[in-house]
């Protein structure tokens, strides 16, 4: 199969609109937008090849150790890389923020493994979110060959024949927060001798650790070190006076992609104070990143009533683009966000192949996770081999399976993060040839706003990592797991943050600790059952009512909006109703049918608050972080017909109410001042529910969450604050940052939700600017120029840097 050729210099000299170079990309680009009337090109953004900048290795490094790596073909490493292992040597707890494929393992491994061969007694711990990057790194480590090591995994799948050997005569442990949460710490007697010595914890992919999960991990790393501390002997003389010195507890070091604020984020996550490496000294290859908006659909005439402007969908647009560059010989990757998005793409790029030339549609697989290790690695290889040319695939790519080389990666809507962007983007691109990206923006607010504005993307990034250990949802089971592991001491409470005490007395008054003048203690003979990921409730198991067999599940937080009772419910692409929901049990039971009809549940929400944390006085509008209890009851769905959207009826349904205590941030507005800005009285409901649904959209672009996190409310009147009131709430139990990072930059992102809405294109308001998919209240009513508005008159008081008062 011939490839399209390479060796490109890309020049983006003037008069290159449109750009007519001939590199591979721009060829490729040419003939995808030959298809449409439209450009829908919005950006093309050269990301230039970049030579790597090498330093000597350090002075501690082993002879040993540089041989190990030479053999592997590491000859100097880049100067990043060096910066971090040296900090990290020197006792200084690192993070390493930097690009895809910038060789971030080095900066662990040299400090750890050099001191690993300097002190035969010394250990490591090694995290890594997933199981198969954990093995990924176990293998590369086997492969050094370094005497006395034995690196090895210890996770769910470790036999237990192995775990004492492990435990015994490992020295470079590498596992996830999950088993060190359930195993490793729980059983911390047996690992006595390894934390003991433990000199190193590594946190990889530590950018993963967001949210409430993020939180718990956080609380986890609090018990390793405490546990660190109990058994670290009193300080020994120390045998190697250039190397770390004893200290009270192991060096962090962190690796994570690049993001807003990596070193803070890297704080919370481990309680130490952190520096920072972000700046990436590795090569790499030049990248043409195109953003591309699909064209707007021709209005359709048999419903003239319906004048909301639709986009062609970015999935039809990705499979087509695949097709494209399928016959041109490319090899090409195309991401995702659903399994079952996935599937349609690669089903339609094989359809429209095969019409093209017959069996061409072989060449195109799906690509999702739960594949046995064996079928991922035979679809690696189709594809590196060439027998395969295209593959759509969910992220499961993402983390540590290594797929690299391709001439082509197709974006299938913002994946949510930058971090995730540059990974996928990352995996484009063969030595020394220059390779295309691009970005199919879907029909959502904060797509639409990124391919408009390409410097959110290409500039400095603002979103960062968000996560809250003071979250008491979250701090008091960990502390009930730390007191099972060990009585807590007041010195202990310390090291949980502020909230410790409270939590501890909250725990003690409802019975499961027990206030001795030693400290507290577990009372149960069990464990605390603890959940790092579960946040909200069990999810509910969704299963086939004629056969008993499990579908799969919903999580607990949205299944009165999925799976109530007439729900369609798609799985995998095939399409069920829902017979009944059973939330004692968790169970919904369904059948298999193909009605012509959607379903979209309705839910009436009310919120109070609680407590103001902060707040910011702007004159005519306020701007607060606080406490509130959030009620929300789904009470009904519509019914609407596929093919035009039309609403068939609406149902009645009888599910309770549900409450949540969480963070949120909200701003108000005085009459006044939006009268005096134009926006009539009747108008203001609309206006501010149309700012609330673009902000929450925006949110993201800020914060490491997704739509689907969070919450909001607005109304023109709200009985807590007694003015018109726009709320975002966090969407979990107790706040997981979000809220709290959107207070820190409400003018930013209050800004860029104010582009988002203005610089739309359609009339009244459509699903790229102010409409929700899950607005409770049917995107009813909503006055997109008015919110516009409202957001003048927020951004014309609020200082740009919030400043805080309390
Ligand atoms: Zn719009
Ligand atoms: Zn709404």
């Amino acid at each position: 199969m011939q490839y399209v050729s390479s060796s490109v210099t890309v020049s983006s000299g003037p008069g290159a609109d449109p750009p007519e170079v001939a590199g591979s990309g721009d060829r490729l680009l040419a003939m995808m937008r030959r298809r449409s009337s439209e450009d829908p090109i919005t950006h093309i953004e050269r990301v230039p090849a970049r030579a790597g900048i090498t330093t000597d290795w350090p002075g501690w490094v082993p002879a040993e150790l540089r041989a190990a790596l030479g053999r592997r073909g590491v000859e100097a490493p880049w100067k990043h890389q060096a910066e971090a292992a040296e900090l990290a040597f020197s006792g200084r707890h690192v993070v390493i923020a930097t690009g895809t494929a910038s060789g971030k393992s080095m900066a662990y491994l040299l400090p750890a493994l050099a001191t690993l061969l300097a002190d035969p007694r010394a250990t490591v711990l090694y995290l890594a979110p997933t199981k198969a990057l954990a093995a990924d790194q176990a293998r590369a480590l086997a492969e050094l060959e370094l005497e006395g090591i034995r690196p090895a995994c210890y996770d769910g799948d470790t036999p237990r024949a192995e775990r004492e050997w492990i435990r015994r005569h490992s020295r470079f442990v590498l596992t996830n927060p999950d088993m060190l949460h359930h195993g490793i710490l729980p059983g911390n007697a047996q690992w006595t001798a390894f934390l003991r010595r433990l000199s190193f914890v590594i946190v990889d992919e530590c950018h993963t650790y967001r949210g409430v999960f993020g939180s718990h991990v956080a609380h986890v790393l609090r018990r390793l070190r405490r546990q660190c501390e109990r058994y670290a002997r009193p300080a020994r003389v120390p045998s190697q006076p250039s190397g770390p010195q004893r200290r009270t507890g192991p060096v962090f070091v962190l690796a994570s992609a690049t993001s807003g604020d990596p070193a803070a984020t890297a704080e919370r996550l481990t309680g130490h104070p952190v520096a920072a490496v972000t700046e990436d000294t590795s090569p790499r290859g030049g990248v043409t990143f195109a953003l591309w908006e699909p064209p707007l659909l021709p209005p359709d005439t048999d419903n003239p009533a319906d004048l909301t402007p639709t986009r062609r969908s970015a999935l039809r647009e990705t499979a087509d683009l695949l097709a494209d560059s399928i016959t041109a010989g490319v090899r090409t990757l195309a991401f995702v966000r659903s399994r079952r998005g996935a599937e349609v793409v690669a089903t339609s790029a094989r359809r429209s192949l095969d019409e093209a030339v017959p069996g061409l549609g072989r060449r195109v697989a799906a690509y999702r996770g739960g594949y046995l290790p064996e079928e991922r690695r035979a679809l690696e290889r189709a594809l590196l081999d060439g027998e395969l040319l295209g593959l759509a695939s969910t992220n499961a790519l993402e983390l540590g399976v290594d797929l690299v080389g391709l001439d082509a990666v197709l974006i299938c809507g913002y994946p949510g993060t930058r971090a995730s962007l540059w990974q996928q983007a990352g995996r484009a691109g063969r030595s020394g040839q220059e390779a295309l990206a691009v970005l199919v923006a879907r029909d959502d607010p904060l797509d639409t706003y990124l391919v408009h504005h390409p410097e959110a993307l290409f500039g400095r990034p603002v979103e960062a990592t968000v996560l809250d250990p003071g979250n008491p949802y979250v701090l008091g089971p960990q502390l009930a797991c730390a007191a099972a592991e060990a009585p807590l001491t007041p010195a202990d409470l310390e090291l949980f943050g502020p909230g410790a005490r409270e939590a501890v007395d909250e725990l003690v008054a409802a019975g499961a600790l027990r206030a001795r003048p030693t400290g507290w203690y577990w009372r149960d003979p069990r464990r605390p059952e603890v959940d790092l990921r579960g946040q909200d409730g069990a999810p509910v198991c969704v299963v086939e009512a004629a056969t008993g067999r499990l579908l799969g599940t919903v999580d607990g937080g949205s299944a009165h909006f999925l799976v109530h009772p007439g729900a369609v419910h798609l799985h995998q692409g095939v399409s069920y109703v829902v017979d009944s929901l059973d939330l004692a049990d968790g169970c919904a039971l369904v059948h298999p049918a193909e009605p012509d009809w959607s379903t979209h549940a309705r839910d009436v929400t009310s919120l109070t608050v609680l407590s103001v944390r902060s707040y910011t006085d702007a004159g005519p509008v306020g701007m607060f972080l606080g406490e509130v209890d959030v009620t929300s009851q789904v009470v009904s769905y519509q019914r609407r017909r596929i093919a035009t959207g039309e609403v068939i009826d609406t149902r009645p349904l009888d599910l309770p109410a549900r409450e949540l205590r969480t963070m949120a941030v909200w701003f108000t507005v005085s009459p006044q001042a939006l009268a005096a800005a134009g926006v009539e009285p009747a108008e203001v409901p609309g206006a501010l529910h149309a700012a609330e649904h673009a902000a929450i959209g925006l949110l993201p672009l800020v914060a490491t969450c997704d739509r689907w996190d969070i919450g909001g409310l607005s109304t023109a009147v709200h009985p807590d604050t007694g003015a018109p009131t726009v709320f975002v709430y966090d969407g979990h139990p107790g706040g997981a940052g979000f809220a709290e990072r959107a207070y820190a930059v409400a003018a930013q992102w209050l800004r860029a939700t104010r582009e988002a809405i203005s610089a739309c294109g359609c009339e009244a308001g459509c699903p790229s600017c102010v409409q929700s998919p899950k607005c409770g209240n049917g995107n009813n009513p909503l006055a997109k120029n008015d919110a516009v508005r409202v957001l003048d008159v927020v951004l014309a008081n609020l200082p740009p840097e919030p400043s805080p008062q309390s």
